[in-house]
């Protein structure tokens, strides 16, 4: 399992779509359940799983999350289904997870690479998140209020990676998970 961590805005998701591109990596992505509104971009069983916060918390009740948290205040979570299936066939697994979730699979043991993606500075992380066009006033001051507090945990991580030329920093990621495939 990777692991992939970092401020919203700071591009977590294009840099995994970017190195996902290069058939070197026999990688998917696990599809996360959340209980946020869904973007008029996203599809069900694509971007996320969509279920309503009751849905949620049968599913923490039965046991079916490898890991979940509240995040700018809504539920996300790794059901154990989407890693068991890919293990099965062999493949290895990206989870885009935030600071909390990932420090729940840490303890699994079996995260392989964890890398903490920084914007280049804080204007550019809330100039992003404006561009994309996705939040509101109120989840944009939300998402930004917390990148301080999810910063001061990067050293949690193995590596750390400077998201500020979007190829540069794609290959640096795959520069550093590269190992992993050459040793199978
Ligand atoms: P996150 O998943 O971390 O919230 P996204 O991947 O959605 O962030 O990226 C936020 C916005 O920034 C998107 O509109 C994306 O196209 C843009 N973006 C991502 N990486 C870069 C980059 N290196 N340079 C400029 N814009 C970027
Ligand atoms: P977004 O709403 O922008 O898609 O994601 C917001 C935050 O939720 C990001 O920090 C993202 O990494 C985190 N997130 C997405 N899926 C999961 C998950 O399954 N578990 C946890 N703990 N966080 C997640």
């Amino acid at each position: 399992m990777i692991v992939i961590s970092g401020p919203s805005g700071s591009g977590k998701s294009t840099l995994v779509r970017e190195v996902l591109k290069d058939p070197a990596f026999p990688l998917e992505i696990s599809v996360s359940v959340t209980t946020r509104a869904k973007r008029a971009n996203e599809k069900d069983g694509a971007d996320y799983h969509f279920w309503t916060k009751e849905r949620f918390q049968q599913g923490v009740a039965a046991g079916e999350f490898l890991e979940w948290a509240e995040v700018y205040g809504s539920f996300y979570g790794t059901l154990k289904e989407e890693i068991a299936r890919r293990r099965e066939q062999g493949k290895g697994v990206i989870l885009e997870i935030d600071v909390q979730g990932a420090g729940q699979v840490r303890r699994t043991g079996e995260v392989t690479r964890s890398i903490f993606v920084f914007p280049p500075d804080w204007q550019a992380c809330e100039a992003r998140l404006r561009a994309r066009g996705t939040e509101n006033e109120e989840s944009l001051g939300r998402r930004l209020a917390c990148a301080k507090e999810e910063m001061g945990r990067a050293n949690e991580y193995d590596y750390q990676v400077v998201n500020d030329d979007l190829n540069r920093a794609a290959g640096r990621i795959k520069e550093l998970i590269k190992p992993l495939f050459m040793e199978r």
